[in-house]
């Protein structure tokens, strides 16, 4: 049987990071950052290695010519890496986007921003998977932005970029202290869902909540509509009870001030293994003058995704949408 690049790819990722693994005596998914880096600077760069296992690795690169491979023959090798290494210690919100909500988003991406450049950020960046599937969708010049507070996912961003030559600009801090970066046009995010514990930082958001602990989610939502200019938009992978919380009378109001409702997706809730984890996609515009709301917003009840002839229908409607509100 043939293996594909991406089998290819993946097996270097994985039989190096176990090496690495074992000789660092570090997890998989550290060791994965250090083989990506190796790769991509075209060296080995750990000093304590012994000469047999620099020997070994240096045999398994050679292997390997990068730019044989697709940028998404890369990331998807990459993903899969990173997924055996999260199996072995698992944090709910700190998930990769699975490929067909990357998919979506990218489309969502592409259709809302006419413009042939803009800049992008992401504040949940994570490993960088759902931004490079949604770079890896756009034909257009976009200079993009990822903020993670987690130390070994910005680093496994940062691989995953330079491997697909992404350049991006990436900040490890948490995205709901001051940002410093220019206003951008717009924003993706698979928003962390939880309460934020920073009551002293939440103080400086109109979301904050009037007592106990305010939700992450919310801040992140306020913080992106303040980093986007006016007319942007976003694109937020959403719990689908956000507008049922008992925060939600104040997200609500929020959204009356500052920005239009132009979409909700719903996701199938097949592609989640609770129905209560089910999500949405919601996309929003920062208000701003000769900003006009849709006639109707867009929103879809999206079908199972492997059901092809469903898919099709719903991309029609999609199709159709964009010509009436944004053609
Ligand atoms: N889209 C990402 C990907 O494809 O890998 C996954 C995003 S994951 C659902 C949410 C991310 O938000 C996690 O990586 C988590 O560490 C990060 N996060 C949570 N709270 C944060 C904060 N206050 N500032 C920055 N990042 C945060």
């Amino acid at each position: 049987m043939k293996i594909t690049p991406t089998e290819q790819l993946f097996t270097l990722f994985n039989e190096t990071a176990l090496i690495l693994q074992e000789e660092l005596d570090c997890t998989y998914l550290e060791a994965l950052a250090e083989t990506g880096e190796n790769l991509f600077q075209g060296s080995i760069l750990q000093e304590e290695l012994s000469e047999l296992t620099v020997k070994r690795l240096k045999k398994q690169y050679e292997e390997i010519h990068l730019q044989k491979f697709s940028n998404e023959e890369i990331r998807k090798a990459y993903q899969l890496v990173i997924l055996k290494g999260m199996k072995e210690n698992v944090q709910p919100n700190h998930q990769m986007t699975p490929d067909t909500v990357g998919m979506l988003v990218g489309y969502l991406v592409d259709k809302f921003l006419k413009q042939s450049s803009f800049r992008l950020l992401d504040p949940a960046v994570g490993t960088g998977n759902l931004l490079t599937t949604v770079l890896n969708q756009l034909n257009k010049n976009v200079a993009s932005i990822g903020v993670e507070i987690d130390d070994l996912l910005i680093k496994l961003a940062y691989v995953n970029a330079n491997l697909q030559e992404h350049p991006v600009q990436l900040f490890n801090q948490d995205s709901l202290e001051p940002l410093f970066i220019d206003p951008v046009e717009a924003v993706i995010a698979d928003l962390p869902v939880g309460f934020y514990p920073n009551d002293v930082r939440a103080a400086d958001y109109q979301l904050k909540a009037k007592e106990g602990h305010s939700f992450a989610h919310h801040l992140f939502i306020e913080q992106s509509v303040r980093h986007t200019k006016s007319g942007g938009y976003l694109f937020f992978i959403i719990p689908n009870g956000l507008f049922e919380s008992e925060q939600a009378p104040q997200l609500r109001e929020y959204f009356k001030d500052q920005v239009i409702i132009q979409g909700l997706l719903q996701l199938p809730t097949s592609m989640f293994k609770n129905k209560n984890a089910a999500k949405s996609i919601l996309i929003l515009q920062k208000k701003g003058e000769d900003v006009e709301p849709p006639k109707q917003a867009l929103l879809v009840d999206l079908p199972s995704l492997s059901s092809a002839a469903e898919m099709d229908k719903i991309l029609i409607k999609m199709e159709k949408w964009f010509q009436e509100n944004k053609g």
